[in-house]
């Protein structure tokens, strides 16, 4: 995993909390909360005490290999940045809470097309659709 090596040439040493947190994001397709992060810590067997999570998280994200994401619900949520620019948008459901991944390349267009218009040079853009899920409708 490219992030890996990051980590490596930063200087942070094998085992650490950085590099758990790092394996475990790897393994997913889309968001963790630090709690859930923090579980799967646990159920890991790789155990790291919530505050040194959270540190990790931090510092993830300033070296840029991780994403904060704001689903609109107040809480932080974290997912691996893409080395092949895999891109992806969230749907939040406002009842149990759970967060899924989409993508659909017409809004991809979409956004570009107004972006273009705009002025600005945009190089990053979030969307979350809240609602019901299929489950909760
Ligand atoms: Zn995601
Ligand atoms: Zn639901
Ligand atoms: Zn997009």
């Amino acid at each position: 995993m490219q992030a890996l090596d990051t980590l490596d040439k930063a200087g942070y040493r094998r085992g650490g909390a950085r590099r758990a947190v790092v394996e475990l994001l790897g393994r997913q397709n889309c968001c963790l909360s630090a709690q859930e992060i923090f579980d799967g810590l646990r159920k890991a067997r790789r155990p790291v005490g919530i505050a040194s999570v959270y540190r990790a998280l931090d510092a993830l994200v300033d070296l840029r290999l991780v994403k904060r994401v704001d689903a609109g619900d107040g809480i932080a949520r974290f997912e691996p940045m893409s080395a092949d620019g895999e891109h992806h948008h969230h749907l939040v459901c406002r009842d149990c809470g759970k967060v899924e991944a989409f993508s659909d390349p017409r809004l991809e267009r979409a956004i570009d097309r107004v972006a273009g218009g705009l002025g600005y040079s945009v190089d990053e853009h979030e969307v979350v659709l809240t609602g019901a899920c299929a489950d909760c409708a």
